[in-house]
């Protein structure tokens, strides 16, 4: 009787090729045994799988743990008050001269607002 898929994570599992285990050396029937105690060692051995610093594995892919620069709810009011978006300053309401619009930093001529999102 062979060894079962089980038997590489079980506690009791010999790893000879000669006895499978303490208690069923020979093996068990079927696909599962009932002595079957997980090896807790091994488990945390498996699942420290090597991952760069703030990535970590979902199945086969590598995925980052750093948050996106914006949720999607401040992206959506990004949109509604940007003056990029609006050509109205956020806090005066100074409407932004459409034919002279600045390219990079939105900072309001009239009260001084800073655009500190898009750099
Ligand atoms: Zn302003």
């Amino acid at each position: 009787m062979p060894k079962i898929e089980q038997c590489d994570r079980c506690l009791f599992y010999s790893r000879s090729v000669h006895v499978i285990c303490s208690i069923h050396p020979y093996g068990v029937e079927g696909n599962e045994c009932l002595d079957f105690r997980e090896n807790p060692n091994l488990q945390a051995e498996d699942r420290e799988l090597w991952a760069p610093q703030g990535y970590s594995w979902y199945g086969d892919e590598l995925v980052s743990h750093a948050p996106p620069r914006y949720t999607p709810e401040q992206q959506l009011e990004l949109l509604d008050t940007h003056p990029f978006f609006t050509g109205i300053c956020p806090q005066c309401g100074h409407k932004f001269d459409r034919d002279n619009l600045p390219r990079v930093h939105w900072d309001c001529p009239s009260c001084g607002w800073m655009d500190d999102t898009i750099h």
